[in-house]
Protein backbone atom coordinates (compact mmCIF):
# COMPACT_ATOMS: atom_id res chain seq x y z
CA UNK A 1 0.00 0.00 0.00
CA UNK A 2 1.61 3.35 -1.44
CA UNK A 3 1.56 6.55 0.48
CA UNK A 4 1.06 9.24 -1.49
CA UNK A 5 0.91 13.56 -1.14
CA UNK A 6 -0.25 15.48 -3.60
CA UNK A 7 0.83 19.16 -3.35
CA UNK A 8 -0.46 22.10 -4.88
CA UNK A 9 0.46 25.40 -4.46
CA UNK A 10 -2.82 28.19 -4.21
CA UNK A 11 -3.04 30.01 -7.10
CA UNK A 12 0.83 30.09 -7.13
CA UNK A 13 1.73 32.73 -9.39
CA UNK A 14 -0.73 35.26 -7.41
CA UNK A 15 0.57 34.03 -4.54
CA UNK A 16 3.78 35.31 -5.00
CA UNK A 17 2.98 38.71 -6.23
CA UNK A 18 0.71 39.27 -3.07
CA UNK A 19 3.73 38.14 -0.87
CA UNK A 20 5.92 40.87 -2.42
CA UNK A 21 3.12 43.37 -2.10
CA UNK A 22 0.35 43.06 0.91
CA UNK A 23 -1.83 45.20 -0.87
CA UNK A 24 -2.66 43.51 -3.52
CA UNK A 25 -3.79 40.79 -0.55
CA UNK A 26 -7.22 41.57 -0.86
CA UNK A 27 -8.14 43.09 -4.26
CA UNK A 28 -8.73 41.03 -7.37
CA UNK A 29 -5.36 40.29 -9.36
CA UNK A 30 -4.32 38.54 -12.44
CA UNK A 31 -0.92 37.23 -13.67
CA UNK A 32 -1.12 37.54 -17.25
CA UNK A 33 -0.51 39.21 -20.97
CA UNK A 34 -2.10 42.72 -21.33
CA UNK A 35 -4.81 43.45 -23.21
CA UNK A 36 -3.23 44.92 -25.75
CA UNK A 37 -1.16 41.98 -26.68
CA UNK A 38 -4.40 40.07 -26.50
CA UNK A 39 -3.02 38.34 -23.18
CA UNK A 40 -4.90 35.48 -21.31
CA UNK A 41 -4.67 35.22 -17.46
CA UNK A 42 -2.27 32.73 -16.68
CA UNK A 43 -3.32 32.77 -12.45
CA UNK A 44 -6.05 34.75 -10.69
CA UNK A 45 -6.56 35.27 -6.96
CA UNK A 46 -9.49 34.29 -4.65
CA UNK A 47 -11.05 37.78 -5.13
CA UNK A 48 -10.68 37.60 -8.74
CA UNK A 49 -12.31 34.00 -9.15
CA UNK A 50 -15.27 35.74 -7.13
CA UNK A 51 -16.16 37.63 -10.41
CA UNK A 52 -15.93 34.31 -12.31
CA UNK A 53 -12.29 35.02 -13.84
CA UNK A 54 -9.91 31.67 -14.40
CA UNK A 55 -6.83 31.00 -15.83
CA UNK A 56 -6.80 30.76 -19.58
CA UNK A 57 -9.61 33.18 -19.66
CA UNK A 58 -8.77 35.98 -21.96
CA UNK A 59 -7.62 39.24 -20.61
CA UNK A 60 -10.52 41.20 -21.96
CA UNK A 61 -12.69 38.97 -20.79
CA UNK A 62 -11.91 39.20 -17.28
CA UNK A 63 -11.96 42.95 -17.33
CA UNK A 64 -15.23 43.07 -18.09
CA UNK A 65 -16.39 40.90 -15.44
CA UNK A 66 -14.01 42.73 -13.60
CA UNK A 67 -13.29 46.72 -14.64
CA UNK A 68 -11.33 46.97 -11.57
CA UNK A 69 -8.98 44.34 -11.44
CA UNK A 70 -5.43 44.42 -11.17
CA UNK A 71 -3.25 42.86 -14.41
CA UNK A 72 0.34 42.18 -13.11
CA UNK A 73 2.72 40.98 -16.07
CA UNK A 74 4.30 38.67 -14.07
CA UNK A 75 7.93 37.31 -13.41
CA UNK A 76 8.73 33.75 -13.97
CA UNK A 77 12.14 33.71 -13.39
CA UNK A 78 11.20 35.00 -9.72
CA UNK A 79 8.17 32.10 -9.47
CA UNK A 80 10.39 29.56 -11.01
CA UNK A 81 12.85 30.49 -7.69
CA UNK A 82 10.12 30.16 -5.27
CA UNK A 83 9.11 26.97 -6.83
CA UNK A 84 12.99 25.72 -6.40
CA UNK A 85 12.27 26.44 -2.60
CA UNK A 86 9.23 24.96 -2.31
CA UNK A 87 11.04 21.65 -3.94
CA UNK A 88 13.44 21.84 -1.63
CA UNK A 89 11.43 21.83 0.85
CA UNK A 90 9.76 18.62 -0.97
CA UNK A 91 13.16 16.71 -1.14
CA UNK A 92 14.11 17.12 2.87
CA UNK A 93 11.17 14.77 3.26
CA UNK A 94 11.51 12.17 0.13
CA UNK A 95 13.33 12.38 -3.51
CA UNK A 96 10.42 10.75 -4.25
CA UNK A 97 9.22 13.32 -5.85
CA UNK A 98 7.31 13.54 -9.74
CA UNK A 99 6.74 17.61 -10.49
CA UNK A 100 3.69 17.97 -12.74
CA UNK A 101 4.06 21.87 -13.25
CA UNK A 102 6.13 24.56 -11.63
CA UNK A 103 3.90 24.43 -8.22
CA UNK A 104 2.18 20.83 -8.44
CA UNK A 105 4.08 17.49 -7.19
CA UNK A 106 3.73 14.36 -6.28
CA UNK A 107 5.45 12.77 -3.11
CA UNK A 108 5.78 8.72 -2.57
CA UNK A 109 6.20 8.89 0.99
CA UNK A 110 5.59 5.33 1.63
CA UNK A 111 9.22 4.27 2.96
CA UNK A 112 9.78 7.72 4.97
CA UNK A 113 10.33 6.80 8.50
CA UNK A 114 10.24 10.85 9.44
CA UNK A 115 6.57 11.91 11.53
CA UNK A 116 6.48 8.20 12.67
CA UNK A 117 5.84 7.65 9.24
CA UNK A 118 3.09 9.61 9.27
CA UNK A 119 2.09 10.75 5.90
CA UNK A 120 -0.19 13.03 7.37
CA UNK A 121 2.12 14.81 9.89
CA UNK A 122 4.34 15.13 6.91
CA UNK A 123 2.15 16.98 4.72
CA UNK A 124 1.24 19.15 7.35
CA UNK A 125 4.81 19.66 7.91
CA UNK A 126 5.83 20.36 4.38
CA UNK A 127 2.53 22.86 4.57
CA UNK A 128 3.62 24.86 7.34
CA UNK A 129 7.53 24.94 6.32
CA UNK A 130 6.65 26.24 3.18
CA UNK A 131 3.67 29.16 4.89
CA UNK A 132 6.62 29.95 6.91
CA UNK A 133 9.63 30.16 5.13
CA UNK A 134 8.78 30.77 1.31
CA UNK A 135 5.50 33.09 2.17
CA UNK A 136 2.66 31.24 0.49
CA UNK A 137 0.36 28.46 0.68
CA UNK A 138 0.19 24.83 0.06
CA UNK A 139 -2.83 22.36 -0.39
CA UNK A 140 -2.07 19.07 -0.23
CA UNK A 141 -3.81 15.58 0.06
CA UNK A 142 -2.84 11.81 1.61
CA UNK A 143 -3.87 9.18 -0.23
CA UNK A 144 -3.02 5.24 -0.98
CA UNK A 145 -2.47 6.68 -4.60
CA UNK A 146 -1.96 9.15 -7.41
CA UNK A 147 -5.39 9.23 -8.54
CA UNK A 148 -6.74 10.08 -5.03
CA UNK A 149 -4.37 12.02 -3.68
CA UNK A 150 -4.97 14.68 -6.59
CA UNK A 151 -8.59 14.80 -5.88
CA UNK A 152 -7.91 15.01 -2.22
CA UNK A 153 -5.58 18.45 -2.60
CA UNK A 154 -8.26 20.13 -4.55
CA UNK A 155 -11.03 19.44 -1.53
CA UNK A 156 -9.98 21.85 0.91
CA UNK A 157 -8.31 24.36 -1.21
CA UNK A 158 -7.13 26.85 -0.58
CA UNK A 159 -4.62 25.97 2.25
CA UNK A 160 -6.18 23.15 2.91
CA UNK A 161 -5.11 19.57 3.87
CA UNK A 162 -7.36 16.32 3.18
CA UNK A 163 -6.45 13.11 4.03
CA UNK A 164 -8.06 9.79 2.47
CA UNK A 165 -6.94 6.40 4.47
CA UNK A 166 -7.54 3.19 3.01
CA UNK A 167 -10.40 2.35 5.09
CA UNK A 168 -11.94 5.59 3.92
CA UNK A 169 -11.18 4.95 0.16
CA UNK A 170 -14.30 3.06 -0.64
CA UNK A 171 -16.84 5.74 1.03
CA UNK A 172 -14.98 8.35 -1.06
CA UNK A 173 -14.94 7.44 -4.48
CA UNK A 174 -18.51 6.00 -4.47
CA UNK A 175 -19.80 9.75 -3.89
CA UNK A 176 -17.23 10.92 -6.24
CA UNK A 177 -18.59 12.82 -9.18
CA UNK A 178 -16.87 10.90 -12.55
CA UNK A 179 -16.19 14.84 -13.39
CA UNK A 180 -13.91 14.83 -11.01
CA UNK A 181 -11.97 11.82 -12.99
CA UNK A 182 -8.87 12.73 -14.48
CA UNK A 183 -9.13 12.66 -18.22
CA UNK A 184 -12.87 13.09 -17.98
CA UNK A 185 -13.66 16.51 -19.99
CA UNK A 186 -16.96 17.62 -20.93
CA UNK A 187 -17.88 15.55 -23.47
CA UNK A 188 -17.00 12.28 -21.77
CA UNK A 189 -18.78 13.49 -18.37
CA UNK A 190 -22.19 14.58 -21.11
CA UNK A 191 -21.72 10.95 -22.21
CA UNK A 192 -21.54 9.40 -19.02
CA UNK A 193 -24.85 11.40 -18.15
CA UNK A 194 -26.44 10.27 -20.97
CA UNK A 195 -25.42 6.87 -19.48
CA UNK A 196 -26.83 8.16 -16.52
CA UNK A 197 -23.61 7.86 -14.67
CA UNK A 198 -22.66 10.55 -12.34
CA UNK A 199 -20.94 8.99 -9.25
CA UNK A 200 -18.62 6.25 -9.16
CA UNK A 201 -20.57 4.09 -7.88
CA UNK A 202 -23.06 4.52 -10.82
CA UNK A 203 -20.01 3.17 -12.68
CA UNK A 204 -19.23 0.32 -10.16
CA UNK A 205 -22.59 -0.73 -11.66
CA UNK A 206 -21.60 -1.49 -14.76
CA UNK A 207 -19.65 -3.75 -16.14
CA UNK A 208 -16.02 -3.66 -17.30
CA UNK A 209 -17.23 -5.20 -21.15
CA UNK A 210 -19.80 -2.13 -20.76
CA UNK A 211 -17.94 0.34 -20.26
CA UNK A 212 -14.98 -0.64 -22.68
CA UNK A 213 -17.80 -0.66 -25.21
CA UNK A 214 -18.46 2.95 -24.43
CA UNK A 215 -15.16 4.56 -23.82
CA UNK A 216 -12.19 2.09 -25.91
CA UNK A 217 -8.96 1.65 -23.67
CA UNK A 218 -10.54 4.72 -20.85
CA UNK A 219 -13.24 2.22 -20.32
CA UNK A 220 -11.28 0.12 -18.27
CA UNK A 221 -9.55 3.18 -16.65
CA UNK A 222 -12.83 4.24 -15.26
CA UNK A 223 -13.48 0.77 -13.68
CA UNK A 224 -10.25 0.76 -12.24
CA UNK A 225 -10.57 4.41 -10.62
CA UNK A 226 -14.31 3.59 -9.59
CA UNK A 227 -12.84 1.20 -7.66
CA UNK A 228 -10.69 3.42 -6.21
CA UNK A 229 -7.80 1.58 -7.77
CA UNK A 230 -4.70 3.19 -9.30
CA UNK A 231 -1.34 1.35 -9.78
CA UNK A 232 0.71 4.10 -11.42
CA UNK A 233 4.04 4.58 -9.41
CA UNK A 234 5.64 7.83 -8.47
CA UNK A 235 7.66 8.50 -11.41
CA UNK A 236 10.75 10.91 -11.19
CA UNK A 237 12.26 11.10 -14.46
CA UNK A 238 9.85 11.53 -17.75
CA UNK A 239 10.19 10.75 -20.99
CA UNK A 240 9.87 14.10 -22.68
CA UNK A 241 6.81 13.26 -25.33
CA UNK A 242 5.43 16.47 -26.20
CA UNK A 243 6.35 20.34 -24.96
CA UNK A 244 3.34 23.27 -24.47
CA UNK A 245 3.91 27.10 -24.35
CA UNK A 246 1.58 29.78 -24.34
CA UNK A 247 1.86 32.71 -26.57
CA UNK A 248 -0.09 35.06 -27.47
CA UNK A 249 0.31 37.05 -30.50
CA UNK A 250 -0.53 40.92 -31.13
CA UNK A 251 -1.56 39.59 -34.58
CA UNK A 252 -2.63 36.86 -35.88
CA UNK A 253 -0.10 34.60 -37.80
CA UNK A 254 -2.67 33.86 -40.64
CA UNK A 255 -0.60 31.31 -42.74
CA UNK A 256 1.02 27.83 -42.05
CA UNK A 257 4.27 29.76 -43.31
CA UNK A 258 3.92 32.71 -40.42
CA UNK A 259 3.29 30.04 -37.90
CA UNK A 260 5.85 27.88 -38.88
CA UNK A 261 8.41 31.04 -38.69
CA UNK A 262 7.39 31.22 -34.58
CA UNK A 263 8.38 27.98 -33.82
CA UNK A 264 12.13 27.77 -33.26
CA UNK A 265 11.77 30.30 -30.87
CA UNK A 266 8.72 28.61 -29.05
CA UNK A 267 10.59 25.32 -28.96
CA UNK A 268 14.01 26.60 -27.65
CA UNK A 269 12.86 29.33 -25.50
CA UNK A 270 10.96 25.76 -23.71
CA UNK A 271 13.67 23.60 -23.73
CA UNK A 272 15.75 24.90 -21.83
CA UNK A 273 13.11 26.01 -19.03
MG1 LIG B 1 -1.52 25.27 -8.04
Amino acid sequence: MRKIIHCDCDCFFAAVEMRDNPALGDIPIAIGGSVEQRGVVATCNYPAREFGIHSAMPMAQALKRCPHLTVIRGDMAKYKTVARQVFAIYRDVTELIEPLSLDEAFLDVSEVTQHHGSATLMAEAIRERVSREVGITVSAGVAPNKFLAKIASDWNKPDGLCVITPDEVDGFVQQLSVKKINGVGPRTAEKLAGLDIHTCADLRARTLTELVEQFGRFGRRLHELSWGCDERPVKTHRERKSISTEQTYAQDLPTLEACRLELPALVSCRCFN
